[in-house]
């Protein structure tokens, strides 16, 4: 596809043939190597116990091996959250090599990088700077809570509910469902994206707001404050992705 003519463009310079054949080669080396032999033990699937969801023990070396390469914001903004700022279109490429690898490990990843792209986008500075760079770099993951009991494809039914505290946080009340990667034990704190409806907005889709809800709360100098209330009460079949914690 030309890639390599993207390296005439400033953003890209450092992006010739030699460098992009090396990051394909180092992630095709990596995928079949690393992560291919994850993929055949996947059927171990995760356990869930007391609340907690355990990933397949072979998980957790390839997490570390991924996250310390930098893998998950290749493409992304340098300055801005730490990525690694390559094309997109490499950065499809080394994907491509990942999801074959194992494609319920990499469930976990782009439901992270998804959410951090969230809140690079949406954020405000403060959740900027006390997510963006830790989730970028898969320290700590993501997840997108949309889905109810009641409201799956219609999505403006939902019922969750913040409630305005005089601080100016939000109390959030409801049930998710299907959520990916809702709880594992692969990193040491989940953000949830969380639709909800504030008390008294108007019913359907444009009484929904958007709350970023962390399993444990996030102290101003971006340690770990106390659990946040989010509980996992179990996991669920979905499409064979043993590999892949589907959270109530
Ligand atoms: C692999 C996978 C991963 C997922 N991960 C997440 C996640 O991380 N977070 C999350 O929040 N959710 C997740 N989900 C849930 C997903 O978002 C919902 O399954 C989806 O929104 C559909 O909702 P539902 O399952 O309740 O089906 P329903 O909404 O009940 O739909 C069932 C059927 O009815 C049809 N239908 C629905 N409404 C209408 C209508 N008005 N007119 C005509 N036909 C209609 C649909 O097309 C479908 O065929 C995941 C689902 C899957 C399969």
């Amino acid at each position: 596809m030309e890639i390599e003519k993207l390296s005439e463009h400033e953003k890209f310079a450092d992006f010739n043939k030699k460098m992009i054949n090396m990051i394909i080669s180092e992630a095709r080396q990596l995928a079949i190597k690393e992560m291919l032999p994850t993929q055949e033990l996947r059927d171990e699937g995760c356990v869930f116990e007391n609340g907690t969801v355990k990933v397949p023990e072979s998980f957790h070396k390839f997490y570390e091996l991924h996250r310390k390469g930098d893998w998950l914001a290749m493409s992304d903004d340098p300055d801005e959250c730490g990525g690694g700022g390559m094309p997109h279109t490499l950065s499809l490429v080394a994907n491509e090599f990942f999801t074959g690898g194992n494609l319920s490990f990499m469930l976990y990843n782009g439901l992270t990088h998804g959410a951090a792209k969230l809140v690079g986008h949406f954020g405000t500075e403060e959740q900027k700077r006390l997510y963006l760079k830790k989730m970028m770099s898969a320290e700590w993951a993501g997840t997108m809570l949309l889905t109810k009991p009641e409201a799956g494809s219609n999505v403006g039914a939902l019922i969750t509910s913040a409630k305005k505290n005089d601080d100016g946080t939000y109390s959030i009340t409801g049930n998710k469902i299907f959520i990916s990667g809702g709880e594992h034990n692969l990193t040491e704190n989940i953000i949830h994206p969380v639709l909800a409806r504030i008390e008294g907005a108007p019913a359907g889709t444009s009484g929904i707001s958007l709350f970023l809800v962390p399993k444990y709360r996030v102290n101003q100098d971006g340690s770990l404050g106390e659990f946040n209330d989010v509980v996992c009460t179990g996991i669920e079949e979905k499409i064979g992705l043993h590999g892949n914690s589907t959270a109530s």
